[in-house]
């Protein structure tokens, strides 16, 4: 049961939610209530964005300014709130497709301005609402709906495109470390920036149901038994992390933040 301070940030008339039974999203929404209380937030001045996908339901649990926006463009509008704004704490919930597929351009660009909004990408590897898709990180061999022979796709790295990209802080968790999702989330929050947290999560009734070569039971254990912290990877050769999910703090770095330079600017013309 949450604490009291974090049930006052969810919209309990909205409840039974929508997710199936055992989705690791749930795990995913306490660990940011948790995060924003932890840090202080006042839901009157926190701004949370999504798309559309079951990841992107989660704004419409939580009891702040929320926008439930189109398939892909939430950071569209994430930007435009911010910019608007700037004394807001913005965030932006996504699922994979969401993020590296059809939202895949805004995401690069969001990673490149370094706009100070904290993105959490909830990562299933699979279109989960739609129905199984393979999406942009299903895992090469694995099958779905739309790959009934197995996806021979490359997926994209979501850290490694953020950071690539310019953002200043880039994370990974899994939901089976609900309590590093939480630390990773506030340090998200803090960072003056661009900050993506990915976090590993189930989509066991679309993944498991057509993948039978990777994950047929995807559940918990699979994220404890394969999340390897970064400290240990370093250490490990290629072949020991193939289908390992490496998780901790992969960028922290101070670069200049898109609205504070936009304000610059304007008192510059302004003279
Ligand atoms: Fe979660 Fe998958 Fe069900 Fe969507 S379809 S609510 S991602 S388990
Ligand atoms: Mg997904």
């Amino acid at each position: 049961m949450p604490r009291p301070e974090v049930l006052s940030w969810i919209r309990q008339q909205f409840f039974p939610h929508v997710w199936c039974p055992g989705c690791g999203h749930g795990i995913i929404m306490h660990a940011l209530l948790r995060a924003l209380v932890a840090e202080g937030k006042d839901p009157t001045k926190t701004a949370l964005c999504s798309g559309i996908g079951c990841s992107s339901r989660l704004p419409g649990y939580i009891n702040t300014c929320t926008v439930h926006t189109t398939h892909g463009r939430s950071l569209a509008f994430a930007t435009g709130i911010k910019h608007a704004k700037p004394e807001l704490t913005v965030l932006d919930v996504m699922g994979d497709g969401d993020c590296s597929a059809i939202g895949g351009n805004h995401f690069i660009h969001a990673c490149r301005r370094n706009i100070d909004i904290t993105a959490i990408v909830m990562n299933n590897n699979i279109y989960g609402m739609t129905g199984g898709q393979a999406s942009p990180t299903t895992p090469v061999g694995s099958y779905a709906t739309t790959t009934p022979y197995g996806a021979i796709d490359p997926t994209f790295d979501i850290c490694k495109l953020a950071e690539g990209a310019g953002a200043s802080f880039v994370a990974r968790s899994t939901i089976a470390n609900p309590v590093q999702c939480e630390q990773l989330i506030r340090k998200g929050i803090q960072n003056k920036g661009f900050s993506v947290i990915e976090i590993v999560s189930s989509c066991h009734t679309q993944y498991g149901r057509k993948n039978k070569r990777r994950r047929p039971i995807d559940n918990i254990n699979f994220f404890k038994e394969n999340a390897v912290p970064l400290a240990k990877a370093k250490t490990m050769t290629e072949e020991e992390l193939a289908g390992k999910i490496v998780t901790g703090e992969f960028v922290s770095r101070q670069s200049p933040e898109y609205t504070e330079q936009y304000q610059k600017l304007i008192d510059r013309v302004r003279g």
